[in-house]
């Protein structure tokens, strides 16, 4: 069972704390442990999905909901002016770390492009 060995299920069940920042039926967002901005939130589903590969037809919507939610969490931070990056990465060559789909918000500074 993914609820068992997935650290963001544990987070999402509050067997691991977490700096929540929101959460609805769907998504929870937290402040990421190794910040690499001033504003460094992951959004994750609550419903396990390991990554993009995973994701199917089924989770568009609420894919699509992830990046709401990552949105309003960059307006309560401050960021809807200056603007902030959104990232998912997936699989190995990406350095998708955690196989719990999530997106990271990141604001605060400027941000360069390409990134590393
Ligand atoms: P990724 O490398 O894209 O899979 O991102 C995983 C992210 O999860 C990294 O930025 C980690 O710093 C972050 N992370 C790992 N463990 C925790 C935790 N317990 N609480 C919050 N963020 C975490
Ligand atoms: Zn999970």
């Amino acid at each position: 069972m993914a609820e068992q060995t997935c650290l963001f299920c544990k987070i999402v069940a509050g067997a691991i704390p977490a700096a929540k920042l929101f959460e609805d039926d769907r998504a929870v967002a937290f402040g990421d442990i190794n910040p690499q901005a001033p504003t460094h939130a992951l959004v994750i589903p609550r419903a396990h999905v390991a990554s993009l590969n995973e994701a199917s037809a089924e989770d568009e919507a609420l894919l699509g909901h992830l990046l709401v939610v990552a949105a309003r969490v960059a307006r309560e931070a401050g960021h809807s002016e200056g603007g902030f990056r959104t990232v998912i990465n997936t699989g190995a060559d990406a350095g998708q770390s955690v196989f719990h789909v999530h997106v990271h918000v990141l604001g605060g500074r400027r941000l360069t492009w390409p990134p590393g």
